[in-house]
């Protein structure tokens, strides 16, 4: 069944997972497919970190140089008030340019497309379908598709996010899927002549946050954030259709102020809108016989973490390295589960209070937060602070596989 030397992959989800595993395994001589649910590349989304380990493995992928050339422009960080006056000033280089330690930001959509175009190549993209079943016997695993006929595999990766359907197919009960309680969506609205630079924040009452950053496309990306109850609500991605997400959006955000009714309704018209319940995936095993998780499908530590992309991009070279180093399927992915777990243990503790700190409730609550902002604009305190909050970023020996690829 096997026409390359070491096996034929299948990978579900082309966002930052996926496309890094696949250039991976193409190094190491596997053959891979990635299906995507969506009917192309899905460019939506923010600024994403490239930290630590990531940045060493987008490094070693040969991709650093062009993320560096794709970051957004961001000039720093301002907190506003509804009239659009500034409470406090971050500019980027204080806190982001620590000498070796400066970090990588790129649209994550920009960053899925440069990984997409290194592997387009050695890869097949095949968009718009999904894995219905999966049929798993001693030599393989037979995979059935929403659209295209069924297909024949040595292996099968969920790279397809926090509410991964592949996971669900194969370990039947879901993971704990932590709620931060927040719930966020993105867009991309048209840049006019009053926007700057700056990644603009602005704080309403009854936990709703509101942000503007450029970006290097001649628009805007915005984010509206708000506080929900962590006990009822249920992480994840894309619920429900968006026309049901922009009603909920106008009726939470109608009176927030600031930019508020100009973002609802660039909204209105965005194609790229992605909404999410925050949260983080704690998976108590990230495989299954010839199944295996990667990326936020297996451990996602959520936005706020800002350690997402650095896991996905250390996870897929991990898992593609361990594949490649062993013989058997099995040793290799009890390997990856051994190197990979104290780092997502790390990347998933977050700071006491987050994100709801950042989110206050009341009137009271958000004028504190706008004086803590001011205090922690000092520059001695913004250097602390930015030390303090650093994630764990490097807490991984990453495995050199160079001999193998
Ligand atoms: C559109 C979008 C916007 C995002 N915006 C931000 C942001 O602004 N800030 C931030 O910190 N993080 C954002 N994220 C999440 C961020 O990309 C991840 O936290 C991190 O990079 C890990 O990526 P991943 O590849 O594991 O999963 P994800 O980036 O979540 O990608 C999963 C991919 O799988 C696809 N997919 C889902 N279900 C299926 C299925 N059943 N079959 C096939 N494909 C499927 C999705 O369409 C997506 O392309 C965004 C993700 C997406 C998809």
């Amino acid at each position: 069944m096997t026409h390359h030397p070491r096996g034929r992959v299948l990978v579900s989800g082309a966002s930052i997972a996926g496309p890094a595993l696949a250039y991976w395994l193409h190094r190491f001589s596997f053959e891979t497919v990635i299906v995507e649910r969506a009917p192309s590349l899905r460019t939506g989304g923010q600024n994403v970190d490239v930290r630590g380990a990531g940045r060493e493995v987008a490094r070693r992928m040969g991709v650093e140089d062009a993320i560096r050339a794709a970051t957004t422009g961001e000039v720093g960080t301002r907190f506003v008030r509804a009239d659009g006056r500034t409470i406090a000033a971050f500019a980027a280089g204080t806190s982001d340019s620590d000498g070796a330690t400066a970090e990588l930001e790129v649209l994550r959509g920009d960053l899925a497309r440069l990984l997409v175009e290194r592997t387009v190549d050695d890869t097949e993209y095949r968009y718009g379908d999904r894995i219905t079943r999966i049929d798993q016997d001693d030599d393989g695993v037979t995979v059935g598709f929403e659209h295209g006929p069924d297909d024949r595999f040595d292996l099968v990766v969920a790279a397809d996010g926090i509410g991964s359907s592949t996971r669900r197919l194969v370990f039947g009960e879901e993971p704990e899927i932590r709620s931060l309680g927040l719930e966020t969506t993105y867009g991309t609205i048209p840049r006019t002549a009053s926007d700057d630079d700056w990644w603009r924040w602005y704080n309403a009452p009854g936990g709703r946050s509101i942000t503007l950053r450029p970006d290097p496309h001649g628009t805007i990306r915005a984010a509206v954030s708000v506080v929900t109850d962590r006990r009822r609500e249920r992480a994840g991605s894309d619920r429900g259709d968006l026309d049901a997400v922009r009603r909920r959006l106008h009726a939470v955000f109608g009176d927030a102020g600031w930019e508020a009714q100009r973002i609802l309704d660039g909204f209105d018209h965005a194609d790229d809108l992605y909404s999410e319940a925050i949260g983080q995936v704690h998976a108590p095993r990230w495989s299954d016989g010839r199944v295996v998780l990667v990326g936020d499908a297996a451990y996602c530590a959520s936005p706020v973490s800002g350690m997402g992309t650095s896991l996905s991009l250390t996870g897929a070279y991990v898992l593609a390295g361990e594949l490649a180093a062993h013989v058997h399927h099995r040793d290799a992915l009890r390997a990856y589960e051994r190197i990979m777990r104290p780092y997502v243990t790390r990347a998933q503790r977050l700071p006491p209070g987050t994100p709801r700190l950042a989110n206050p409730t009341s009137r009271l609550g958000v004028a504190a937060f706008g004086a803590a902002v001011r205090v922690a604009a000092l520059p001695v305190v913004g250097r602390l602070g930015a030390r303090f909050a650093t994630p764990p970023a490097e807490a991984i020996d990453l495995p050199d596989y160079a001999h193998l690829g």
